[in-house]
């Protein structure tokens, strides 16, 4: 078998490029990826996230190395194996993050890259239905972006109890001001989850060009020279191999792309060695500038209202199945993570530094379950981290997990970023309009008040957003750490593109879903451009 276009990796990048580069009826494209298709309901009713996070079936469930500097703490990774990848198992808000985060990718060398260059592509794979006739929005692409159906009554309070601190209501993140509280914008359609999955691989279901395989491993690329010839697949008796006729395009996500590429020999050569791979091209980015939002929550428990399990609620739990089924409405419905925004720790700031992420319901800080009984929960994350870790691997076995050193507020400005964070989030959620039902914060509890003390709590609680970018990152072709160059193409190698969330050189204000389904809609112009131009295997 083989196919013009090789797709690794049907996640969010991977179903929008299966999508589009099938547009073209003379071209065949093959798309793999690792875990099955997604049509499970819990990946289609929005509360099914609750079931899929920690399920091996769905997700790969990684932990990051211990940190040395935070009690050997390890922190849990969830990321997304089906079809969808991640945006199959994720919380469906809808940001894109701030147009200065482009403006600074252009400054790092990302030529075409700038706000205004990329914002054109945000609208073609936006349907906003509520947005139409703003210029910033679009209403005609395939992804789906709508209020939800029955947010929770709590988030109004939750709003009013941040206007009283000053930080203003915002009706769009994604509009002229990114600052404020509100309800999020989801990629659900009628109630329901929208993937890329949905919104590019389904209309292109019946076309004979684009050929879908799941439950399908890519072990390793083979080259000759600097061509890549054909992907290996792993899990087979005999060694089974598809071959690439015009272009491997890598979609493995920030952990899948580089792991890939380091199995194959490309990547940084001591590590190489070290793994005892021979190096096919020596790339050292490969792996590094691992970065994600560090995040810190606050736990309130008791009260009423909300999304809580407990005895007053039964009844509408009870309802929800049908509510759902009727009318695509309801607690089934809900993504949780239904609230939230932005906000700046410090006045003398031009944007916001922190985002929250705010639940209607009670969530144990043990793995952020929803369990029984009232509350609510929020956490902060830092929007834009100085601290870097990177991936390597375990052993060049594919069975075996890459070593994912996060390396999370290694910079003390991180640390004191999301102590202002936490802080700002801790005064939101004590205000009597929130807490006033009876609701009291159970962690860290009000015996923790000092920043030392507060700073313990969140290096035993933190986490991350799940937002990790950044290996193999895009710049300018002089900076030896940069992997792919400003048409995403590998640097070094010939017919090799990367296009998911590794590409990002720095994260962007905001959550990553949405820029990467951007990154994918460039990265699907710049291949045909390329193809009409007539330079093939540019
Ligand atoms: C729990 C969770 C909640 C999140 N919430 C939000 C949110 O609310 N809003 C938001 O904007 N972002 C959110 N994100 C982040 C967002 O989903 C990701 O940034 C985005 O999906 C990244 O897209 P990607 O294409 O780079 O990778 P993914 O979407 O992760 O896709 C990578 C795909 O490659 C496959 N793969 C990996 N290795 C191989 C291999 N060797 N062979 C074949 N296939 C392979 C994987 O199985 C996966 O399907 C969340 C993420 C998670 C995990």
């Amino acid at each position: 078998m083989h196919f013009d276009y090789v797709i690794v990796g049907g996640g969010a990048a991977g179903c929008c490029l299966a999508g589009r580069l099938s547009e073209d009826p003379d071209k065949n494209v093959c798309l793999i990826e690792a875990g099955p298709r997604d049509n499970d309901p819990r990946i289609k009713v929005p509360l099914g996230l609750v079931f899929l996070m920690g399920n091996s079936r769905f997700d790969w469930c990684y932990q990051s190395a211990p940190h040395a500097h935070m009690n050997g703490r390890k922190v849990p990774i969830p990321r997304g194996k089906t079809l969808g990848g991640s945006g199959s198992i994720n919380s469906m808000v809808y940001i894109r993050g701030r147009p200065s985060d482009y403006d600074a990718w252009a400054r790092l060398g990302c030529k075409g890259w700038d706000w205004e260059a990329v914002l054109p592509y945000f609208i073609k794979a936006e349907s906003n239905r509520r947005l139409a006739g703003d210029p910033l929005h679009g209403t005609a692409g395939p992804m789906t972006v709508e209020d939800l159906r029955s947010p929770d009554p709590m988030l109004e309070r939750y709003v009013a109890a941040g206007e009283e601190l000053g930080i203003p209501g915002n009706r769009d993140f994604n509009g002229e001001t990114q600052e404020g509280l509100g309800t999020y914008q989801v990629n659900m359609r009628k109630g329901r989850r929208w993937s890329a999955a949905d919104a590019y691989l389904r209309p292109a279901g019946n076309r004979k060009n684009l050929h879908i395989v799941t439950d399908t491993e890519v072990e390793s690329i083979d080259f000759d020279g600097k061509v890549a010839r054909r992907v290996k697949l792993r899990g087979r008796n005999q060694e089974h191999f598809i071959g690439i006729d015009e272009r491997l395009i890598l979609c493995a996500g920030a952990f899948g792309t580089p792991a890939l590429l380091l199995r194959s020999g490309i990547g940084p050569a001591d590590h190489l060695h070290e793994m005892r791979i021979p190096v096919v091209h020596e790339l050292p980015g490969v792996g590094e500038n691992l970065h994600d939002h560090p995040a810190a929550a606050i736990f309130y428990q008791g009260g009423h209202g909300g999304r809580g399990l407990s005895f007053a609620t039964m009844h509408e739990y009870a309802a929800a199945p049908l509510l759902y089924l009727l009318a695509r409405r309801g607690v089934f419905a809900s993504n949780l993570v239904e609230g939230g925004g932005f906000a700046r720790t410090d006045a003398s700031l031009a944007d916001p530094d922190v985002q929250f992420h705010f639940i209607p319901a009670k969530v144990s800080h043990e793995g952020a379950r929803i369990t029984w009984g009232r509350g609510y929960y929020s956490d902060a994350c830092v929007l834009k981290p100085v601290s870097r870790g990177r991936l390597r691997l375990a052993s060049p076995a594919i069975a075996d997990d890459p070593i994912i050193d996060l390396n999370l507020l290694a910079e003390p400005q991180d640390r004191q970023t999301l102590l202002r964070g936490v802080k700002l989030v801790r005064r939101i959620l004590a205000s009597p309009t929130l807490s006033g039902s009876g609701a009291v914060e159970v962690f860290p509890g009000p015996a923790v008040q000092g920043d030392d003390e507060l700073l313990q709590y969140i290096f035993e609680i933190l986490g991350t957003a799940f937002h990790p970018v950044g290996t193999c990152r895009m710049g300018d072709a002089a900076d030896p750490m940069t992997v792919v160059d400003p048409d995403l193409r590998l640097r070094g190698l010939d017919n090799v593109v990367v296009a998911d969330a590794s590409v990002m050189p720095e994260i962007v204000a905001g959550n990553t879903h949405a820029p990467t389904i951007m990154i994918a809609e460039v990265a699907a112009d710049r291949i045909r451009q390329v193809r009409q131009a007539g330079n093939g295997s540019g």
